[in-house]
């Protein structure tokens, strides 16, 4: 018979380990299962200066190999696996892996959820060195430059708007010639002077070799092409991409309560299935950061506590 588990945490991002943390505090026998790397998307990020205590120049990777450690230090167990298959009702939960199945008493979901890419050339390598898809954790790096924000719904008006306050000026990139954005959001972005409006225009490749220098755009309406240069001041500019996420909850689908594939849960992280909890940016919840994922891995890891004893 296989281990049964005080907690199975499913995803080593922010928010899982947090809750690792606070289960191996507990004493609580915990596992984590991680897909393929710890860290989550955090690891895609150069330099973190809103997380609370990180000292000048730590990196995303930087970070979580801290929170790694401390992990390691109160004795949670890591496998890498993917998982395919869960079992939520009943006592006892079963994890079912690509390699091997898992039990557990509670289970913390944290899967996270990813930004999707727009899937042009360059923006994986340029990832970090001028293409970002978080607004609020890099853009103060854009101070007095030049800043292009694609996308046309609530995040990409809302995040363009935030980043005027960093940008010479935001130029949002949209494929259509209307936004899908809330009119009251439309009429706040049409009204500030520091945005512009670049329509029916899709980007096509992100250019440059360490750092992003050029961009190919092209009009999906006249089929024009042309290529967007750099400042040659400035060197760089940066793209800010903001075209939807995908949260990594498929496996979940029908097991608990979900609003577009984000796990609901209540302020204690628990979902409508006792004894399973979410944490971090696979909730359903306003600001996905990692301060506010690790606060949930911790209240999860917590409310497990609680619902053992
Ligand atoms: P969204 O509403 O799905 O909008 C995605 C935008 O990206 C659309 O304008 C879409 O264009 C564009 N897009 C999609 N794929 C693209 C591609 N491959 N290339 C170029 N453009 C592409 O996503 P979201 O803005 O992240 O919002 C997600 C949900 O959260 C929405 O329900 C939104 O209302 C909500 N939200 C609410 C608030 C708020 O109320 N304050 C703030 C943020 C988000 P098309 O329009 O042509 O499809």
């Amino acid at each position: 018979m296989s281990k049964v588990y005080d907690v199975i945490i499913i995803g080593a991002g922010p928010a899982g380990l947090a809750a690792a943390l606070y289960a191996g505090r507990a004493r609580l026998s915990t596992l984590v299962i991680e897909k393929i790397k710890d860290g989550g998307q955090i690891v895609i990020t150069d330099e973190i200066e809103n997380y609370p205590g990180a000292v000048e120049g730590e990196s995303g990777p930087s970070l979580i190999k801290k929170m790694v450690d401390q992990v390691n230090h109160f004795g949670a167990e890591k496998v890498f696996d993917t998982v395919v298959d869960v079992e939520l009702e009943g006592d006892i939960k079963v994890i079912k892996g690509s390699k091997a199945e898992y039990q557990g008493k509670t289970v913390i979901i944290a899967t996270g959820a990813s930004p999707k890419p727009i899937g042009c050339p360059g923006e994986k390598e340029l990832t970090g060195k001028g293409v970002s898809y978080c607004a609020t954790c890099d853009g103060n790096f854009f101070e007095d430059f030049d800043i292009y924000v694609v996308g046309g719904g609530d995040s990409a008006v809302e995040e363009a708007m935030y980043l005027t306050k960093f940008g010479r000026k935001v130029t949002l990139i949209h494929r259509r010639n209307e936004l899908r954005a809330a009119k009251s959001i439309q009429e706040k972005a049409f009204a500030n002077p520091k945005m512009e409006f670049m329509w029916d225009t899709v980007i096509e490749e992100l250019k440059g070799d360490d750092i992003l220098t050029s961009m190919v755009v092209k009009n999906v309406k006249t089929g024009e092409v042309r290529e967007i240069e750099a400042n040659p001041e400035d060197g760089t500019f940066g793209v800010f991409v903001f075209i939807g996420y995908d949260p990594q909850s498929k496996v979940f689908e029908g097991k608990v309560n979900m609003e577009h594939g984000y796990i609901v849960t209540d302020e204690d992280m628990k979902t409508n299935i006792p004894g399973v909890f979410a944490a971090g940016d696979i909730r359903v919840k306003s600001l996905r950061q990692v301060v506010t994922a690790a606060a949930d891995g911790a209240i999860a890891a917590v409310q497990c506590e609680k619902y053992l004893g």
